[in-house]
């Protein structure tokens, strides 16, 4: 029987729909997409359709454990905080770090970050969010003086041209990919596609460029140089709100791409013809040794053609996952302290006098793939990983799995009790899931939401804020850390953004600081920064924009080698300990798939439905073969969902390089230098 009605939030991608729940006090569920959500108005992808069969309790951690014990809360809670003294006091606080997780809420977000940085001292407080869209945050830093997303949904219904970078849209932002598709209906958006693949989303645009791996710069590069010739320049934006460097715009070259040039030369007219244009950029621009500089690559044409700030116009950055903002925005990042702010001494102080801490880390900690060096070095002795699995989903996956079985401090949060990672913990804290916990999260157009529980607690199960929170008070700083629910922890936070205005950023939720627990409570989505948020001049010192030189990265893949693309598939999630227990979602594709071009399988003596390894210097892993006419020649593509736990076939995080973007530390998840043989 149906007896409670609620309002709350996908847990899946970063589009952030909303979700009306009806469920019983049996764990029986059904969903429906809130048709007032802005972010949807109603629609759901199959993910988030099929969510009522991922709400079992299979392979849940009902009690906290340390190593095979099942402990009461005091127990494992003492025993985290005297791990954490000890190694503070002998090894000081850089030897402790925090690993996060875009799947938390804000306020779990908040207050852990609080604890890092602001009482234990340490900037080692990374997330998997680097693994997703930090080339895009470092994108918007640089361009913008803040890492603040220009667009807004509505933009996509009112664009007459929409192009898709390095993103599968129809599979991994499905509704995004639905109001385009309503825009295209409706008012003739064209739609063009820029991936190495032809994916589904790219045989269903209007145009396809089929551009080498990294080599999105050459080509915006060359846009932009094309659009010179044209002079389809906006020169009173770029007087008014842009600082060009020297001579940058002067040396590009319209024929420097690697494009059929019949190719080119439409891209350019439709470009060149429609003002109403959004540049929508994901994982594929990102997850690169370069992401940071094709995102400043597309931002510098928006730019230089004064097609943002108006509506149908802007780049628009699209997280991978439902919180990944609300992690940016609580400084969730190493690089970053919260509230936008970085680590200058104006900074540090403001942020030290607010938490009323003299512990405040000095500067910037290490970015993810740095901290599981540390921890494999021994440099970091103390880790605590939350909502995450990084023996999975890291690069090089095998040596991070290495560096947590070489760690004597690992502490995992988290709703299953058996994750590859979870097997290396030394304590184990069993975390409340989607439906069971209570907060708010930011999708890709800054539309702040709640989630509601509406299921009881399992176990002993714990909401992520309230642990962090109980082993602050072990550590002594129980008065900094008294809050006593979410509501709580997000005033504070809103009151805190005070720190941003004062320090020339937009990000200001200070109205929301007085929120009562009741208005939290009803609380509807709203949008910070509204729908132009660099109407008023950009977050730089001097309120323009930056235009920033970039040139394209050298080719990255070597000799004979076949190069490796990751990905995801449409019906599954990260490691699959949600999605994976739906029958109807694996469905979909049971099985990790090797797609190879049919020439290059039969070259490398694969046969199309056998088994293959893909090797590379990081590792080897096996995977069902698929020819596949629209993979390109010399690229083969995996996804990145398997794991130990669920099959030891097609673990993609062992063949990845730790190769990171020398910006943003974000690690090339694509063009990876392959080999692929028969099993
Ligand atoms: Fe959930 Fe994303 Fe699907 Fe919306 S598009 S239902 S947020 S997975």
């Amino acid at each position: 029987m149906r007896d409670t009605k609620t309002k709350t939030t996908c847990p899946y991608c970063g589009v952030g729909c909303g979700i009306d729940v009806e469920s019983s006090n049996k764990r029986q569920v059904s969903i429906e997409g809130d048709r007032q959500h802005p972010a949807n108005h109603g629609r759901l992808c199959s993910k988030g359709t099929h969510l009522a069969e991922t709400v079992g309790l299979e392979g849940r951690l009902h009690y906290p454990m340390i190593g095979q014990r099942t402990v009461g809360w005091d127990s494992a809670l003492d025993d985290v905080a005297s791990r954490m003294r000890d190694t503070v006091e002998q090894y000081g606080p850089d030897s402790v770090a925090f690993y996060l997780s875009g799947q938390l809420l804000t306020e779990d977000y908040y207050v852990a970050n609080k604890l890092a940085k602001g009482f234990v001292g340490t900037g080692n407080i990374d997330t998997n969010s680097r693994l997703c869209m930090a080339s895009a945050v470092a994108a918007h830093n640089r361009a913008f003086g803040e890492d603040v997303v220009p667009c807004s949904y509505a933009d996509l219904d009112e664009a007459d041209l929409v192009i898709l970078v390095g993103s599968n849209t129809a599979w991994c932002h499905p509704v995004a990919w639905q109001r385009i598709e309503k825009a295209r209906e409706r008012r003739g958006t064209k739609i063009i596609v820029v991936d190495p693949r032809r994916t589904e989303t790219a045989a269903m645009a209007d145009l396809h460029i089929p551009l080498p791996p990294d080599g999105d710069i050459a080509l915006f590069n060359a846009l932009l140089a094309e659009m010179i010739d044209r002079g389809r320049l906006d020169g009173s934006f770029l007087d008014d709100h842009c600082t060009l460097p020297e001579g940058f715009l002067d040396a590009l070259d319209p024929a420097a791409h690697d494009i059929d040039p019949a190719v080119f030369n439409e891209l350019a007219e439709l470009v060149d013809s429609n003002s109403r244009m959004v540049t929508l950029f994901s994982q594929g621009a990102n997850q690169s040794v370069c992401g940071t500089d094709k995102g400043n690559a597309i931002i510098n044409l928006h730019l230089a053609m004064g097609r943002i700030g108006r509506p149908g116009a802007g780049p628009f950055s699209m997280t991978g996952q439902p919180n990944a903002m609300g992690g940016r925005e609580v400084g969730g990042l190493a690089n970053i302290l919260a509230c936008h702010l970085g680590f200058s001494e104006a900074e540090r102080a403001s942020v030290a006098d607010f938490w009323q801490t003299s512990r405040l880390c000095s500067g910037p900690g290490l970015k993810a793939v740095d901290l599981f060096r540390a921890v494999h070095a021994g440099k970091v002795k103390f880790v605590w990983i939350m909502a995450t699995n990084p023996a999975v989903s890291m690069p090089d996956a095998g040596f991070v799995r290495e560096a947590l079985a070489r760690c004597p401090n690992v502490i995992v949060s988290d709703i299953i009790a058996d994750t590859d990672t979870a097997k290396l913990a030394h304590v184990r804290l069993p975390a409340l899931g989607w439906g069971e916990k209570d907060g708010t999260v930011t999708n890709s157009e800054r539309c702040i939401s709640r989630q509601r529980a509406f299921m009881a607690r399992p176990g002993k199960a714990r909401a992520d804020w309230k642990i962090v929170c109980d082993v602050a008070a072990r550590l002594g700083h129980g008065q900094s850390f008294d809050f006593e629910s979410p509501a709580d922890v997000f005033r504070e936070y809103s009151e805190m953004t005070v720190l941003a205005t004062r320090h020339g950023k937009l990000l200001d939720l200070s109205n929301q600081a007085g929120i009562t627990d009741k208005a939290y409570d009803r609380m509807q989505p709203f949008q910070w920064g509204g729908a132009r948020p660099f109407e008023h001049g950009f977050s730089t010192a001097s309120g323009k924009a930056n235009i920033v030189a970039v040139s394209p990265s050298k080719a990255r893949g070597a000799g004979p080698s076949l190069a490796l693309n990751t990905g995801r598939y449409r019906d599954q999630w990260h490691t699959m300990t949600r999605t994976g227990l739906s029958a109807r979602l694996s469905a979909h594709r049971p099985e990790p798939l090797l797609e190879i071009a049919p020439a290059d399988g039969e070259a490398h003596g694969l046969s199309d439905g056998g088994l293959a390894h893909i090797e590379t210097t990081a590792g080897r892993s096996a995977y069902r073969v698929a020819f596949n006419e629209d993979q390109r020649a010399g690229e083969i593509f995996a996804p990145m969902h398997w794991t130990d736990a669920n099959s030891g076939a097609g673990r993609t995080g062992l063949l990845v390089h730790p190769e990171c973007d020398p910006v943003s530390g974000q690690p090339g998840f694509k063009n990876v230098p392959a080999q692929v043989a028969p099993y």
